[in-house]
């Protein structure tokens, strides 16, 4: 981990209030990890915001954020050159496991590690496709990334709650659907990200499939994302967790 000076390299809009940044930085490019975050002090706010890495192209690493509240509308409004201040990699990351087949699951703002992990888990593939991504929104102008996905080999199942495009309702239910249906050859491993409803969902899944295990990375406002102030904590059935320090990425089965 490292407190960083960096420079904003492009900022751009994927889509309505959603930014994706990136800067240059071979340190954080090398030690990072899907699933670890960056802590960035953005100016005018007193707390740090943590966002996921979003993805690595080369020495350049990127965050993908939507805009919330305060933090994130003063830094949709950083420019090329604008400074950050950065203090990363910090988390536990997700644990990838050559030999089973990648469940990516996506609720909204979710997919932003999710990219990151498919990138590393590329690198596996052998023939077909590298895995599933199941991603769910409210409405089809929040599916972002897909042509992303695809490129790494992901084959995409789309679920909206308004039904605008692909299965109406939620994902996790989308999943539960196809994992009745199909036949997947190795053993299916489920990473995610999204609300802790979606999360709650998938926990109720993986009771139904003992075999499959499952990881997510969870959200929680988070003060110093040191594991100091345990602002972040979470009730696990290990007893309490910062998820600035234990987490954000969790097994599932140890929180419901
Ligand atoms: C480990 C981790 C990784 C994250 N990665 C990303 C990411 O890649 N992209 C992204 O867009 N966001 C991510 N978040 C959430 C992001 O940190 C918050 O959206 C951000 O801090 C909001 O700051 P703000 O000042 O704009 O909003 P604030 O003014 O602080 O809050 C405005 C509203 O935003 C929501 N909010 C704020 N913080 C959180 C939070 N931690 N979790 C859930 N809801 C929150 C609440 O509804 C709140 O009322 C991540 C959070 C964690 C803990």
């Amino acid at each position: 981990m490292k407190l960083l000076r960096v420079n904003v390299k492009k900022i751009e809009k994927v889509a309505k209030d959603i930014y994706r940044l990136n800067f240059t930085f071979p340190y954080i490019a090398k030690r990072s990890l899907p699933g670890h975050f960056l802590h960035v002090r953005i100016i005018h706010t007193i707390l740090r915001r943590p966002f996921s890495i979003n993805k690595v192209e080369g020495n350049d690493v990127f965050i993908l954020f939507k805009v919330r509240g305060k933090g994130t509308h003063i830094l949709s409004g950083y420019k090329k050159g604008s400074s950050l201040d950065i203090l990363g990699p910090l988390g536990r990351p997700f644990t990838i496991e050559r030999n089973t087949f990648p469940i990516l699951v996506a609720g909204g703002m979710g997919i932003a590690p999710l990219l990151y992990l498919a990138q590393k888990l590329n690198r596996f593939r052998k023939k077909g496709y590298t895995g599933w991504l199941f991603f769910g929104v409210k409405k089809k102008n929040e599916l972002i990334l897909r042509s992303e996905f695809v490129k790494l080999g992901f084959r995409i199942f789309v679920a909206t709650q308004d039904g605008s495009v692909g299965f109406k309702g939620m994902v996790t239910e989308l999943l539960e659907r196809k994992l009745k249906s199909s036949q997947i050859q190795a053993l299916p491993r489920i990473y995610a990200c999204g609300p802790k409803d979606m999360i709650y969902n998938l926990g109720e899944i993986l009771k139904k499939y003992p075999s499959v295990e499952g990881e997510a990375s969870w959200e929680q406002f988070m003060g110093c994302g040191l594991g100091i102030c345990l602002g972040c904590v979470i009730a696990t059935k290990r007893g309490y967790k910062r998820v600035c320090t234990e987490g954000p990425v969790f097994n599932i089965k140890d929180v419901f």
